[in-house]
């Protein structure tokens, strides 16, 4: 392609609406333009990353075994009712009538369609499984189209259905998808995880969301780099803490579970009838003699019966000088220059202290204005795992990484939530029909590219992963009326064009600054600079990510960037 016939009009100033660089940058090098909220021209540098998107995830999805469909985007209000979910789904559906006054939806998610499919085609078991996908527009009215690409009202996503005849077979289909999804945002270049997730509109059981990591970002997970588990921010929340090895039988004794209704640290002032400054306070509970939780509440004017009533426990009092002391490894008056107060020692067994941590001390209110670093060493006191819950792996225990990030799949088990709705049943080995057993997984193609640039720019502009770059190399002539410098960076561009690398020759007649501005900012991997010193056989090689700048001779230029 010749920069001087591209459609791609840059910008020096970012559009006045966009917040996050994703927005800015792909407005700014010309990839996209805002035609109206939530909806966008993608120009031909857009596409062209989009094409190597859906090509990386069509190779992969093929590789996997599903094959690709194409289903109408006007979705018949019929197979909504039958499902079920056209007066649920909510005004994220665009909804619209007919010539003839039929009510028909703009498709937000394909579960009705695909099932209607497959149930009029497919009737044994022989036939199945089956994964169909496809790569198209959606339409969802969100109440806030924002941050450009990222959440639109019309946007670009891979989906996908399997149908099965037992669960067993639609589970090995999920994790053939999840590692499926896995293999295709690795070879996309995106740092991304793989998080346990709620089910949300789609309805099921069990699901991942597939989060590219970046502050931007409008999910939060958790991860554990020791065990690998990860999970969105809200499902690790609701998941049981790990039970310390060797504990099993304690937590089975324990019947009763304590939960305070506290959302808030008002809540808990609330509770305890003291203000929510005075909630500061440390508290250590001694169980069996060591001090396994601290608590920072408490207060010596707190009311004993409101304490024990949070506590659940009776005997509790204050901490003495010596267990001050003993507990903290500090001098007893240590905590008033911070303002907390002086500890309380509970005095429980295992069970009562455990029973405690199940219940209120799994909500995390007690870590509020307090910075461990700061106020306390967290080494002082003994196994404070076993208490902080919510920022503990519930798998292994061990310390838990909070980032933000962006999700750009999503798979799920549907089990026969839309089957059984909507009858899509096949005959068995033993001649019985049963309801098929289905998954569904999708891609959010247009939030993939704003994703990427999320996590790949700098100052100057974006930076693409190779595997998704409009174009993988830039030719720059400096001097474009220099004959020999066009003629050898138009060789070079042959060259690259012939070994079936996607070239772009910047032969227009501007500054050579300019050109590389433009460069930077529209993110091409590898660009191959044609100046003076074309006369010595020599061309210079930037490389846009790391900015570093390589001298080559003439003749391998054509080979370089394979
Ligand atoms: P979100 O939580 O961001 O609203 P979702 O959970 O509603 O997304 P899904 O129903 O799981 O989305 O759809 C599959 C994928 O489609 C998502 O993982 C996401 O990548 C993409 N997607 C969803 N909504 C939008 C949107 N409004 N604009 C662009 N992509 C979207
Ligand atoms: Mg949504
Ligand atoms: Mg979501
Ligand atoms: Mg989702």
């Amino acid at each position: 392609m010749r920069f001087s016939r591209l459609f791609a009009p840059t910008l020096k100033e970012s559009p006045a609406d966009a917040e996050i660089p994703s927005h800015k940058l792909l407005v700014r090098a010309g990839f996209i333009r805002k035609k109206a909220a939530g909806l966008y021209d993608i120009l031909p540098l857009g596409v062209r990353t989009l094409l190597k998107i859906e090509k990386i995830i069509r190779e992969e999805m093929n590789r996997a075994g599903a094959q690709e469909v194409s289903l109408p985007i006007m979705h018949p209000s019929e197979l909504w009712i039958e499902s079920g979910r056209w007066d649920v789904y909510g005004k994220e559906m665009i909804k619209f009538k007919d010539r003839h006054e039929r009510d028909y939806a703009l498709g937000p998610t394909a579960e009705e369609m695909i099932t209607d499919l497959v149930r009029k085609e497919i009737r044994s078991y022989k036939q199945l499984p089956i994964n169909l996908y496809q790569i198209g527009k959606k339409f969802r009215d969100e109440i806030r189209p924002r941050f450009g690409l990222m959440r639109c009202r019309e946007f670009i996503m891979k989906d996908a259905y399997s149908f099965h005849v037992n669960v067993e077979d639609a589970e090995r289909e999920y994790w053939n998808m999840y590692e499926t999804y896995s293999r295709i945002f690795k070879r996309m270049g995106l740092n991304f995880r793989a998080v346990e997730a709620d089910t949300g509109e789609i309805g099921g059981k069990f699901s991942h969301e597939f989060m590219v990591i970046a502050d931007t970002g409008e999910g939060k997970l958790v991860y554990c780099e020791k065990c690998g588990y990860a999970a969105s921010t809200e499902k690790a929340e609701q998941a049981e803490p790990a039970i310390p090895q060797g504990r099993e039988s304690l937590y089975k004794e324990i019947e009763e579970v304590y939960t305070p209704n506290v959302k808030s640290i008002d809540d808990v002032a609330g509770f305890l009838g003291v203000g929510a400054s005075s909630l500061a306070k440390l508290i250590v509970i001694v169980a069996d003699n060591k001090p396994y939780a601290i608590l920072l509440r408490g207060d010596r004017e707190i009311n004993e019966l409101k304490l024990s009533r949070l506590l659940k426990v009776k005997d509790f009092r204050f901490a003495t000088d010596e267990e001050v002391k003993k507990f903290t490894g500090q001098e007893p008056g240590f905590l008033s220059p911070v303002n907390i107060g002086v500890p309380l020692i509970v005095d429980v067994s295992v069970a009562e202290m455990v029973n405690f941590y199940t219940g209120s001390g799994r909500k995390d209110y007690h870590l509020k204005n307090i910075n461990w670093g700061r106020d306390f060493s967290v080494e002082q006191f003994y196994d404070v795992a076993e208490v902080k819950g919510g920022d503990r792996c519930p798998r292994c225990g061990a310390p838990l990484i909070e980032k933000r990030g962006i999700e750009v799949g999503h798979i799920f088990k549907l089990g026969t939530r839309y089957s059984e709705a909507m009858n899509c049943v096949f005959v068995d080995e033993s001649g019985k029909e049963r309801p098929m057993v289905m998954g569904c997984y999708g891609i959010g193609v247009t939030r993939v590219m704003a994703a990427a640039v999320e996590q790949n720019y700098d100052k100057w502009g974006i930076i693409w992963p190779v595997a998704i770059a409009p174009f993988e190399v830039e030719v720059i002539p400096v001097n474009v009326k220099d004959n020999k410098q066009m003629e050898v960076a138009e060789n070079i561009y042959k060259g690259l064009i012939d070994k079936g690398i996607d070239t772009l020759i910047d032969d227009r007649d501007e500054r050579a600054g300019f050109k590389f501005k433009d460069a930077d900012l529209i993110g091409i991997p590898y660009q191959i600079v044609v100046g003076k010193k074309v006369f010595d056989g020599v061309v210079e090689v930037k490389i846009r990510r790391t900015g570093k700048k390589i001298e080559i001779p003439l003749t391998q230029a054509a080979q370089l960037v394979i």
